[in-house]
């Protein structure tokens, strides 16, 4: 696979995206907690296997996550030294809900969002998903230590994705938001999350208790 591909998400997955990115209006930064989760789950799969696998990192290898605001391209980028996805495990893990629990869980969602109780993202596995709430692309790029080539996944949430063969040196992954616009009318204010201030205020509330290093990376203006 060199060229780019258009694959469609299930049906299922297009609804729960539907439903993540028009009912939920507020609790739209817990987007960043999942993801740091998700990037902490990879650091410690990788961690794991090099104690069996001696040779999967080198010794002096760094676990470490990064965030990387970017106001010029009105970005935010989550970068990890993870396990990272092989090709498959990227159709697998991201471009579908092939889990049990994503039926029940737009069930409960329908409920939760009337009485604002938004934490059932995090239980019901579908973290990834919640990147849509803030973004209206999202670019994920990730290479795995046992696949030769580095994948881009890419999607608007609107039903399809695509997936293409890329560079990328080291292992791991980096997911890009490229954030909604601003609506004053609806006092939905994205560029926050450009904010050094607001990163480390919801890395604090949110995600205090990771192991691994948190790094923010701040494009001097
Ligand atoms: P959960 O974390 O509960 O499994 P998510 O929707 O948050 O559900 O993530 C789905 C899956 O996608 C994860 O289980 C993992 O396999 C894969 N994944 C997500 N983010 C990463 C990442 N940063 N590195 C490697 N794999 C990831
Ligand atoms: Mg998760």
């Amino acid at each position: 696979m060199s060229t780019k591909e258009t694959l469609s998400f299930q049906t299922e997955t297009k609804r729960l995206l539907d439903l993540m990115i028009h009912s939920i209006y507020t609790h739209k930064e817990i987007f960043l907690r999942e993801l740091i989760s998700n990037a902490s789950d990879a650091i410690d799969k990788l961690k794991f296997k090099s104690l069996t696998e001696t040779d999967l990192i080198p010794s002096d290898y760094k676990f470490k996550i990064e965030i990387i605001p970017n106001k010029e391209n009105n970005t935010i980028t989550i970068k990890d030294s993870g396990i990272g996805m092989t090709r498959d495990e990227v159709i697998n893990n991201i471009g579908t809900i092939a889990k049990s629990g994503s039926k029940a869980f737009v069930e409960e969602l329908n409920k939760a969002t009337e009485t604002n109780d938004i934490d059932i993202i995090g239980q019901f596995g579908v973290g990834f998903y919640s990147a849509f709430m803030v973004a209206d692309k999202v670019t994920l790029i990730t290479k795995s230590p046992y696949s030769d080539i580095a994948i881009k996944w890419e999607s608007t949430g609107d039903g399809s994705f695509t997936l293409e063969e890329v560079e990328k040196d080291s292992i791991g992954t980096e997911i890009i938001l490229h954030l909604r616009t601003d609506n004053e009318e609806k006092e939905e204010k994205y560029s926050i999350y450009l904010e050094e201030w607001k990163i480390k205020e919801l890395v604090k509330k949110y995600s205090d208790y990771v192991r691994y290093p948190i790094q923010m990376d701040v494009t001097k203006e």
